[in-house]
């Protein structure tokens, strides 16, 4: 029969699945030996059952009470028994922390006759006892009743006026049971149970529904955290911080989360239950100054710490209850950190002889390495401030305020930049939002649309910054001290500390950039960093490659570790001025024409092949033959037909209409593109084949792969190939030729068209278009925000590679090509191979390389090595 319920002495720590973060954790501690309050865990597993069948399951009613038996019977106390009770806490727990998102409740099994009982347990403190059995009511009306939590605090307010809580005297206490029962009354119609199983039975139930909670829901969305987990409930035996001076309550680290450095750090409330610290209801103090108050429980406390310390070999942090001078651990976990801390604890560790350096390099991720590379402002740059928000998501942008996603998307098209101001975002900004450089809200937190989005999409945001007085009717918005900023104004804003400046602030690369870029930096940050990206170069098997079209990215990606380039997409190189010699080459009326275009462009093509392949000396470098959706080079369909339509055209204008007309698409995504185009205009990839292979005879070295886009058979494979291989044997010169994988017919026929392709690259970006049906253009604002609600995907699989249904193809395009040439080369050039779960799956599904943007490349190193070192059992988060 299935266990629904675990003892404390049960569990352990790799039980998080089942038992949850906060439930594992209270075992291990309950093993090493540690205060524990005795409790039991119920598992995550009944949650889920709940969950689905809206009924506990069988069983689990009778399980709780054997284990309550056991409980009761090892206190000495039953449960709200009225002269001396026994009191719980029914606490929540998922398998990743979820800090605030779920429900607890504390002082399980106070009523009007066990609240005597209390008294006399606490010598007599009828103070004590009632209030806490306010806070019961406060709580269980809140969480499990569902009353208004402000009804409650406006009563305790009103009773307080400008004293403390702790200045509330026994009567005052007692009196507010009686309002909080009649708020109780008034708001659900019925009456506080008095009966303490009942009172337990409820507040389980309200645990397990606080799952799908909308903030609990949003958080989850928010750090990838699957839906479908759970949280497990654990009831512990109750101590009590809020006694009298000589007890309290208290968090603390192991050592600083932001910097690393090893100390005390934490706070310290006196006279309190842990409810009272997340409030802000009194200030806490230093939790140095607990030596001065109870010097024992200080000693002990910091023992614990350092016990713990050792046995996780990491930051924890804790929380803690002091009853009438004895030491009570309520929790400990492995702590959050930031990003920066992240790498400087895992390499004290190794100097520590905590872990090994290996470890360390899967203590940190990619997604921390990235938010160290963000841009910040140049802090002795003039600046003036106007205000301050909150920081939502960390980078340094400078635009001009636009304040409506229309504006912000036209404006951006013209290659400006802009920053999206508004008083809040909803789904309908989210175009904006992906145009602008950085978002500004006047309303909403940390979990704000504005700073959910903001940080998915990686872009600066600044939210909930409350004195600005935006207004997008016109135009504009307030600051403090009269300053207006409208639209076209240039502002500057800080998503890593809040701060919005007026004016353009001169933006820097922090010191792990300028280390990647290869200067000296002597900063304790920075070694940390060389010491864990050292080792997982030492020991990544997957190469790492960059996408690259212009020699200056090309050596930035060299800088940055790029062991070639895997993705030259040559139509970038037809962009501003050439853009003119493609047009005559697709509207070449004879091949006259058609050919005095294509010798213009040659020499053009042979001198940026030239310059790529002196940046990258003798490193690989994969150049895709030109894959343009046609209407990104021809005149525009809408603007030439006014132009006629109103009388204003040449005759040149008119003959250009009519040849816009006959290549005009309506899905140009699926039309003349990549090999297609190739096959469809003679001489084209022709030329560039020649300026490619032209080129690498001019420099020592070169190591030029040829790449054919968009195939879907072999045969268009076979006919492109028979002219490259010509034209190289011609010119002298050694290049693979291969192809792209990004239909879904070439992954069904990869192992036919490994035949005719040397390597293999996964262009992921039109494999998932394609697979999935979404054009990349149009999707991500019309309605993916809604499927991340709906939870269709947990992130876009434009920016993770969809495991199931891509991945899938992908691991069968590699196998069934290998199959075909054993030594067949396979990598990944759409924009997963910059994303550290993609690159654990290009890892496990045996790529050689990933190619990935340059700034990009030290996060996939990284991973890479995060990687290799984990095996299939890595978490990226
Ligand atoms: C791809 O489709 O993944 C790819 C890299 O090509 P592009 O993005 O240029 O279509
Ligand atoms: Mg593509």
């Amino acid at each position: 029969m299935a266990k629904f319920v675990y003892d404390f002495t049960e569990g352990n720590r790799n039980l998080k699945d089942l038992l949850g973060g906060k439930g594992a954790n209270l075992a291990e501690m309950t093993n090493l030996g540690l205060p524990v309050p005795p409790g039991f865990t119920i598992t995550t597993e009944a949650c889920r059952h709940y969950l689905a069948e809206g009924a506990v399951p069988d069983g689990l009613e009778a399980e709780v009470a054997g284990h309550l038996a056991a409980l009761e019977e090892r206190m000495g106390r039953k449960l709200g028994q009225a002269d001396d009770p026994l009191l719980v806490s029914v606490r929540s727990g998922a398998k990743f922390s979820m800090p605030g998102m779920m429900d607890t409740v504390l002082n399980i099994g106070l009523n009007d006759e066990s609240v005597q009982g209390l008294a006399k347990q606490a010598g007599g403190n009828e103070r004590f006892a009632w209030d806490s059995y306010r806070r019961l009511i406060q709580m269980f009306g809140k969480t499990v009743l569902g009353v208004e939590g402000e009804l409650f605090e406006e009563a305790l307010d009103a009773l307080k006026g400008s004293r403390q809580d702790t200045d509330l005297t026994a009567a005052e206490l007692r009196g507010l049971v009686e309002t909080y029962k009649g708020v109780v009354r008034e708001q659900t119609g019925r009456d506080f149970p008095a009966d303490p199983r009942e009172q337990m039975r409820l507040a389980v139930q309200a645990v397990f529904e606080s799952w799908n909670a909308p903030r609990a829901i949003l958080y989850r969305r928010q750090e990838r955290i699957p839906a479908d987990l759970g949280t497990a409930v654990n009831i512990v035996a109750m101590v009590f911080g809020n006694v009298g001076p000589d007890s309290g309550t208290g968090v603390a680290f192991t050592r600083d989360p932001s910097s690393g450095h090893q100390g005390v750090y934490g706070d310290y409330l006196q006279n309190a239950q842990g409810e009272d610290v997340v409030a802000g209801i009194r200030n806490t103090i230093p939790l140095q100054e607990l030596e001065r108050i109870d010097k024992s429980s200080y000693g002990e406390l910091m023992q614990i710490m350092e016990t713990l310390e050792n046995h996780y070999r990491d930051l924890c942090d804790i929380e803690f209850t002091i009853e009438r001078g004895k030491l009570w651990m309520l929790q400990t976990r492995v702590g959050k950190r930031t990003a920066a801390a992240a790498f400087r604890i895992a390499t004290q560790l190794v100097d520590q002889g905590l872990i090994g350096l290996d470890e360390a390099v899967t203590r940190v991720t990619g997604d921390q390495l990235a938010q160290l590379m963000f841009p910040r402002f140049d802090a002795s740059a003039e600046r003036r401030k106007i205000t301050q928000g909150m920081n939502a998501s960390p980078g340094a942008a400078v635009g001009k305020a636009v304040f409506s996603s229309e504006r912000a998307v036209e404006l951006a098209a013209r290659g400006e930049d802009v920053i999206l101001v508004r008083r809040e975002t909803n789904p309908d900004d989210l175009s904006g939002m992906i145009a602008a450089r950085g978002i500004l809200t006047s309303r909403g937190g940390k979990t704000s649309h504005a700073a959910v989005v903001a940080r998915g999409m990686g872009k600066t945001c600044v939210c909930g910054a409350e004195q600005l007085d935006v207004s997008a009717k016109e135009l504009r918005f307030t600051a403090p001290e009269g300053v207006v900023v409208n639209e076209g104004d240039v502002i500057s804003i800080d998503g890593s500390t809040g701060e919005v400046f007026l004016g353009e602030v001169a933006v820097m690369d922090p010191p792990v950039v300028e280390y990647f870029e290869g200067r000296q930096v002597d900063d304790e940050l920075v070694k940390a960093v060389d010491r864990i990206m050292r080792r997982a170069d030492e020991v990544r098997r997957l190469r790492v490659r960059a996408n690259a079209d212009a020699p200056e990215d090309a050596a930035r990606a060299r800088r940055f570790g790029a062991q070639g380039i895997g993705l030259c997409r040559t139509e970038h190189m037809f962009l501003g001025e050439r853009r003119q010699l493609v047009e005559d080459l697709v509207l070449a009326s004879d091949d006259k024409e058609r050919q005095a275009a294509l010798d213009a462009l040659e020499p053009l093509q042979k001198q940026d092949f030239i310059g790529i392949f002196r940046a990258m000396d003798e490193l690989p470098v994969t150049i895709r033959l030109i894959d343009p959706p046609l209407h990104e080079f021809l005149p525009d369909l809408t603007e030439l037909s006014i132009k006629v339509a109103t009388g204003d055209a040449s005759d040149k204008d008119r003959t250009l209409l009519a040849a816009v007309k006959r290549l005009h698409e309506q899905n140009p995504m699926l039309g003349l593109r990549g090999v297609r185009l190739g096959l469809v205009i003679p001489g084209l990839f022709a030329m560039q084949v020649r300026a490619i292979a032209e080129a690498a005879r001019e420099v020592p070295g070169a190591r030029p792969e040829i790449m054919i886009p968009l195939v879907a058979a072999v045969q268009e494979l076979e006919a492109v190939r028979e002219e490259a291989t010509s034209i190289l044997r011609e010119t002298g010169v050694d290049a693979l030729i291969g192809t792209m994988i990004e239909t879904p017919r070439a992954a069904l026929t990869a192992g036919q068209i490994a035949e005719a392709a040397e390597f293999f690259s996964f262009g992921t970006n039109d494999l998932t278009q394609m697979t999935w049906g979404f054009s990349r253009d149009d999707v991500e604002a019309a309605f993916f925000s809604r499927y991340l609600e709906l939870g269709v995907f947990g992130v876009s699989p434009f920016e993770t590679l969809d495991r199931d249904g891509v991945g899938r193809l992908v691991k069968l395009a590699a196998d069934e090509g290998r199959a075909t040439r054993p030594n067949l080369h396979l990598g990944i050039c759409g924009e997963h191979g910059g994303d550290p779960d993609s690159v654990h799956f290009c890892h496990e599904a045996g790529l050689d390389y990933v190619s990935c943007s340059p700034f990009r490349i030290p996060v996939a190193r990284l991973e890479a090595g995060r990687a290799a070192l984990t095996g299939n059992d890595s978490d990226t988060r």
